[in-house]
């Protein structure tokens, strides 16, 4: 039952609540602390009451109790949105991640069931030196996951979602079959093409606006584990020829399996480098032809590039991203690749660094 110190917060729930199955963090619990953590520090709010959910009835607990006391409610999914979308200061978080982030599959209908709070991590498999198959392609399938294993599968998919199978299949909402939700009311509903149809046109970029998605149901693909990918670290003069690259293949008609990432970084002793991520939906032999000219280019410092499974093609940006820094991330949305632009955000990235001795890390990535 929820009960909270509080003044806001009555010590006993309300009479007509049910029992609520998950866990309730307040501030005096030894938990709270971690659970107010969020991918990005600057996104973190001090809120009242967390509650983890195990189930649609404990979200309909929670919806209830927090308009019975009038608190304002945040839905964490992955804890990724860097602009704070999932903390709410003084309020009521519904948290997802704890037991709600089941995965099944149902290989001959190819579909998979993934539950509200789950990471790509959890679809895709965590790639152990013992075990590279992952949960959904050790049945040979596959979808189009988010580039970096940690981020949620919630705030992705139903802000759109894009990944290395985009060029192939889509986004991955484009992948989303139907969708349990639980929406202000407290009503469950199963929201498909023919079923609560506004719900699941809602769903499809509004986030948590229309309710809380307690389960997904996402359409597979079938899928040799096997791909080529990683990374090549050129020296920054390489950026032009790159870039030159991408524009004639842009030009020429990319293919549907390949993605190529211009990331511009500065290593851990401030050095600018020029990665390539490399990705190509096929065997080493194939992607090595088709990313010829990039494999051609003389500046290459290393090349880190390999047949790997999906599954850790999924994790190889993680540790580029960790958890806990101060994050800002902005998008801009280009017609086809230009090597003007992109080495006017170079030059943009050395300026700020140079000048902000404290940033650690910059990364900044086209694709
Ligand atoms: C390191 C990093 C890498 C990224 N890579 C990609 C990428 O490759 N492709 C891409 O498309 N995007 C990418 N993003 C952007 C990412 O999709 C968004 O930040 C997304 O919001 C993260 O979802 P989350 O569940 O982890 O976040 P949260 O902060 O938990 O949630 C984000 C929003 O979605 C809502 N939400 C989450 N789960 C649910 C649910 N089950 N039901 C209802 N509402 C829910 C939350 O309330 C909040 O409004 C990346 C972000 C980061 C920080």
């Amino acid at each position: 039952m929820f009960s909270h110190p509080s003044s806001r917060c009555p010590t006993s729930p309300p009479s007509n609540e049910r029992a609520f199955h998950g866990d309730i963090v307040t501030p005096t619990h030894p938990d709270y602390v971690s659970s107010l953590k969020r991918w990005s520090a600057n996104s973190q709010r001090r809120t009242l009451v967390i509650a983890f959910v195990r189930d649609e009835d404990d979200v309909r607990t929670a919806l209830l109790y927090a308009q019975a006391q009038g608190l304002r409610i945040a839905i964490r999914g992955g804890g990724h949105n860097p602009a704070g979308a999932s903390s709410i200061e003084n309020g009521l978080v519904i948290d997802l991640s704890r037991p709600l982030n089941d995965i099944k599959i149902a290989p001959e209908a190819k579909r998979g069931y993934v539950g509200g709070g789950a990471l790509w991590s959890d679809v895709n498999g965590a790639v152990t030196e013992s075990d590279v198959n992952g949960a959904v392609i050790k049945h040979g399938l596959v979808m189009t996951s988010g580039t970096v294993s940690h981020t949620g599968v919630g705030g992705l998919t139903l802000g759109g979602g894009f990944g290395y199978l985009t060029g192939q299949y889509g986004l991955v909402i484009d992948h989303l079959i139907q969708a349990t939700v639980v929406i202000a009311s407290s009503e469950k509903l199963i929201a498909s093409v023919s079923q609560n149809t506004h719900i699941f046109w809602a769903i499809h970029g509004g986030r948590s606006n229309f309710g809380v998605v307690t389960e997904f149901v996402f359409q597979l693909h079938a899928q040799s584990t096997m791909v080529l990918a990683g990374v090549l670290v050129l020296a920054p003069p390489a950026m032009e020829d790159v870039m030159q690259i991408r524009e004639a293949k842009f030009d020429e008609g990319m293919s549907e399996k390949e993605t190529a990432r211009v990331v511009v970084a500065l290593g851990p002793g401030g050095q600018p480098c020029v990665m390539l991520l490399l990705f190509y939906n096929g065997t080493e032999e194939e992607g090595r032809e088709h990313f010829k000219p990039f494999f051609e280019l003389k500046q290459i410092v290393a090349d880190m590039c390999r047949a790997m499974p999906y599954n850790e093609v999924n994790t190889l940006q993680d540790e580029w991203v960790p958890h806990g820094g101060n994050y800002y991330l902005k998008s801009a949305s280009l017609p086809c690749p230009s090597a003007r632009i992109a080495i006017q955000i170079r030059a943009a990235v050395y300026e700020a660094a140079k000048a902000n001795p404290d940033i650690h890390s910059n990364y900044i990535s086209e694709h």
